[in-house]
């Protein structure tokens, strides 16, 4: 008979992050720029005693194990509690992404039967009009003090977060349950269809934290300043506030004020040395920084995901600002982290190009996540980097299912069943980078040759007066889809069509080059950043490509 292991069984549980946070780093500080406007400041030691009173207060609404409490909040102290407070005594967290459409925000917290709603000053309005469509939820929750609140609402018994906090002594104790129990909840933003909920587990979560803290991960420690400017409505901030109370480090939040001048003053006046986003808020910053001649002093690294960043941006983070890139890739059913880019020993002896070859995948998969291409046969692919499949995936933070869904969103891969397929089409090398080139249903297919949008977005992006490009399949009489690229040119920039694809020979195979080009003031993009090609593909249906 196998000998068992003599180790203590603790759960792994969320409480236990901020526990820890509370108690070795009790007076490292965690800085919020409010909805209000003003900078608010505090360490971990306040906000275990306010999750604590938090807690309190939502038992005392009588809220039980399970019962799932929205969010509807920028990133902040107040956001970072309710995190803690609810998934700590086994209620669920289910952020709701405020940018989706109100019938999508209604769908989502009806699907969720959300109890309780916790909401930012600014979506006072926002949930007024929607309180009507939400039967399930009990009680609405302002987080603001007593002063900001309304003097007139239509919301039955709004309540004032901080009279909560207050009514309530902090003495609780965190409870210890099944390391199994759901801890939160986010919904897929996908672009058709409902959305659909993925449900973390305390288990799931503390391990994704440990991995992605790791160095060959986002790297986070104590040294670290770290700033997430990834919403915590999108994917819990990529695990960021859990990771951050495991290495206890000084947390930064910008709330809802992530425009480049806002963005840099925190990054500067709190000394950030690390932060993550999509590649759309590094545009932005990016714009600001260099249009006023700045530098930043204490920026060190950044982890860009959520799309592909394009080389021309880590480029420029690398050599113009000194900012190291990590490019990562994940999904919303992964928790998020997938794969990260980060070389290895022999990696660092090669050439610097070689180096930002590498750099520019989103590649190893990170202790936790195996991954495999397959064809559409279900055949595994050569770990070749040039054999594009369907990207499948396992791990202890993946999905099994989706929420409600009595079937298992898994499938089998040469006879091994339990893989997630993502619906990202990429390739693998032999070194282990995985690279995506499209979500499957972008990849433009041109006479049974796949073409990657992305890999044509990224020169796109690369000429001096693109500020933004998109590329989408267009209908083809003779090669089924051809590609066409859409593009917002930089303020004042003079740029043709002809000039534009003239930049593409040499550094494509020509029969990729996109056969035409639109330009347009500005490209639609989802509520969480990314470029929306279905809505392009929509707009652009009747095109003609040059010739036809
Ligand atoms: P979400 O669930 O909203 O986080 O979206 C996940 C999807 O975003 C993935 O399936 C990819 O299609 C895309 N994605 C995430 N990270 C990257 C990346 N680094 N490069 C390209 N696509 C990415």
């Amino acid at each position: 008979m196998a000998l068992m292991g003599q180790m203590m069984t603790m759960p792994l549980l969320i409480s236990s992050l901020l526990k820890h946070a509370a108690r070795h780093a009790g007076d490292t500080e965690i800085v919020s720029k409010r909805v209000e406007g003003d900078l608010h400041r505090y360490n971990w030691r306040a906000a275990e005693l306010r999750a604590r009173q938090l807690a309190q207060a939502l038992a005392r609404l009588g809220c039980a194990p399970g019962d799932r409490i929205a969010t509807l909040a920028w990133n902040g102290y107040r956001h970072l509690e309710i995190y803690y407070g609810v998934s700590g005594s086994a209620l669920v967290c289910h952020t709701i992404n405020p940018r989706l459409f109100p019938e999508q925000i209604a769908w989502i917290a009806n699907d969720a039967q959300d109890r309780v709603l916790c909401f930012d000053l600014n979506f006072l309005p926002l949930v007024e009009k929607l309180a009507e469509h939400l039967p399930s939820i009990k009680h609405y929750v302002l987080m603001t003090a007593r002063a900001h609140m309304p003097a007139q609402t239509s919301l039955p018994g709004l309540l004032c977060y901080e009279e909560l906090i207050e009514a309530e002594d902090g003495h609780y104790a965190w409870p210890e349950f099944d390391e199994q129990t759901a801890s939160s909840i986010c919904y897929t933003s996908g672009t058709t269809g409902h959305p659909k909920g993925a449900v973390y587990s305390h288990r799931s979560t503390v391990l994704h934290a440990f991995a992605a803290a790791l160095p060959d991960a986002l790297d986070c420690s104590a040294r670290d300043v770290v700033m997430p400017v990834v919403p915590m409505f999108h994917v819990n901030a990529w695990g960021l506030p859990y990771a951050c109370a495991m290495v206890g480090c000084k947390l930064v939040m910008p709330g809802p004020h992530m425009d480049g001048k806002s963005l840099y003053e925190l990054f500067e006046g709190e000394g950030v040395t690390f932060s993550a986003g999509v590649p759309t808020i590094w545009l932005g910053l990016l714009t600001y920084v260099k249009a006023n001649g700045l530098k930043f002093s204490s920026f060190k690294r950044t982890v860009i995901g959520g799309s592909a960043c394009p080389p021309a941006m880590m480029a420029t983070l690398i050599d113009e600002f000194g900012v190291d890139v990590i490019h990562a890739w994940g999904m919303t059913e992964m928790s998020p982290l997938g794969t990260a880019a980060k070389l290895n020993a022999a990696q660092l002896q090669l050439p610097q190009e070689e180096q930002r070859r590498l750099l520019a995948k989103q590649g190893r998969a990170i202790y936790g996540v195996d991954m495999n291409v397959i064809d559409d046969e279900g055949q595994v692919l050569p770990w070749d980097g040039v054999s594009a499949g369907n990207l499948v995936v396992r791990g202890p933070w993946v999905i099994d299912r989706y929420y409600g869904h009595a079937e298992a969103a898994l499938i089998t891969v040469a006879g091994e069943p339990g893989w997630f397929p993502t619906g990202d089409v990429a390739t693998i090398d032999a070194q282990g980078f995985m690279q995506i080139t499209d979500r499957s249903k972008d990849v433009i297919k041109s006479g049974g040759e796949w073409i990657s949008s992305i890999d044509l977005e990224n020169i796109a992006v690369a000429h001096p007066a693109v500020f933004e490009a998109a590329v989408i399949a267009c209908a083809h009489p003779k090669w089924d889809e051809r590609p066409l690229l859409v593009v917002v040119k930089k303020p004042d920039a003079e740029l043709t069509a002809e000039q534009l694809l003239a930049f593409f020979e040499g550094r494509i195979a020509k029969w990729q080059i996109p056969d035409d080009v639109v330009f347009v003031t500005e490209l639609p993009h989802t509520a969480t950043g990314k470029l929306q090609k279905l809505k392009l593909r929509e707009q652009f249906k009747a095109h003609r490509l040059a010739g036809f």
